[in-house]
């Protein structure tokens, strides 16, 4: 039977924030399908997990056109559900994908020419079931591709229906500002950019930032928890079911370093303090900033996601709170 959304799905208002100087409103929270979504992983909990966030009024979900084990797989199972679940739903929906990082063999099948992007958000659009994203994804620059021609293949999909917004990924300042300016040209403002950005990376605060609060582009960093380091997942090991055990593609054992637990436990204690969770605490962290839209998270289990939107609960930080922060993570 098709899933009956929650009633009070949308009693928190204040869980949306406006994405720059544009007219959407986003979730703080956003649902990423990177992992959990793919084939390998149960289907059961991966409706459980869409649905179970849209009840709780995350609206936003993001995706990659090769997201999965196999790639591509998460846009198809994504689909499914919001075909079988949400059909009626779709207006409440903000969907994302996004094209740049390998996906077919061969010399289009990647990086940021007219013919790999709009190929691809075809693709993504069939696997999805779907007419048009949200939001379409530059995923990465690429420095052999002129701008133009990949912000001119982006302002295309707008105008073609097929998105509504655009967005950059892993852009930097410079490239962001450039990309920027040709896209208003264009008449297609960039709506928001994706950057990794948690304690333990910093680098938008280099710049970035700055660059996007001044041309009014919303900011979604992606990883705030550190893919499960941010949390209390791996305070005394490596558990079976965590990520670093069961899929370490990106999250490896090995890195899991003494040097870097003793930090954790030590940011762990500093959530106690506040009354959080050390998720909550790394949640609120990135949400501090002014120029950060949304918390792009992921989540293996039902009990996360909850956890994480009690980030919300808490969001300020005392001036003596972030910089004992910073010594954790300057020691
Ligand atoms: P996070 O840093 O939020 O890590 C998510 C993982 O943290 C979960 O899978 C889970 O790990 C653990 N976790 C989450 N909440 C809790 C909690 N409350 N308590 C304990 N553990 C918790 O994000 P991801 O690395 O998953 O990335 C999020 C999204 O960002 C992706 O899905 C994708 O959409 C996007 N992304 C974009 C990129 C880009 O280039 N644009 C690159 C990478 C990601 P476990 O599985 O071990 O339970």
């Amino acid at each position: 039977m098709s899933h009956q959304p929650a009633a009070n799905r949308y009693a928190n208002s204040a869980l949306y924030r406006r994405c720059g100087r544009s007219g959407l409103q986003l979730p703080q929270l956003s649902l990423g399908l990177w992992h959990n979504f793919g084939d390998i992983d149960d289907p059961a909990n991966r409706r459980t997990l869409i649905l179970r966030a849209f009840d709780l009024g995350i609206t936003h979900f993001d995706l990659a056109n090769n997201y999965g084990p196999p790639a591509g797989s998460a846009e198809i199972n994504f689909g499914r559900v919001l075909h079988a679940d949400l059909a009626a739903h779709r207006d409440e929906l903000i969907i994302t994908t996004k094209a740049g990082y390998y996906m077919w063999e061969g010399p289009y099948g990647e990086w940021g020419s007219r013919k790999n992007l709009l190929a691809s958000l075809d693709q993504s659009l069939k696997r999805l079931q779907l007419e048009y994203v949200d939001i379409f994804y530059s995923h990465r620059p690429d420095p052999h591709t002129p701008l133009e021609e990949t912000m001119g293949a982006l302002a295309h999909m707008v105008r073609s229906g097929k998105a509504l917004y655009v967005g950059l990924s892993n852009y930097n300042p410079e490239q962001t500002a450039r990309a920027a300016k040709l896209l208003r040209e264009l008449g297609t403002p960039c709506l928001i950019h994706q950057p990794k950005y948690h304690m333990f990376e910093r680098t938008v605060e280099n710049g970035l930032l700055e660059v996007l609060a001044l041309e009014g582009i919303g900011c979604i960093p992606f990883c705030p928890l550190a893919q499960g380091l941010l949390t209390n997942r791996y305070l005394a090991g490596i558990p079976a079911d965590s990520r670093a055990a069961h899929d370490p593609r990106f999250l490896k054992p090995e890195d899991i370093t003494e040097a870097k637990v003793l930090k954790i436990r030590a940011l762990d204690a500093l959530a106690q303090q506040r009354s959080q969770s050390l998720a909550q605490m790394a949640l609120a962290w990135v949400l501090r900033h002014p120029a950060v839209t949304t918390a792009l998270i992921g989540a293996s289990k039902v009990s996360q996601l909850e956890d994480n939107l009690g980030a919300l609960k808490n969001l300020a930080f005392a001036p003596g709170e972030l910089a004992a922060i910073d010594r954790i993570l300057q020691a």
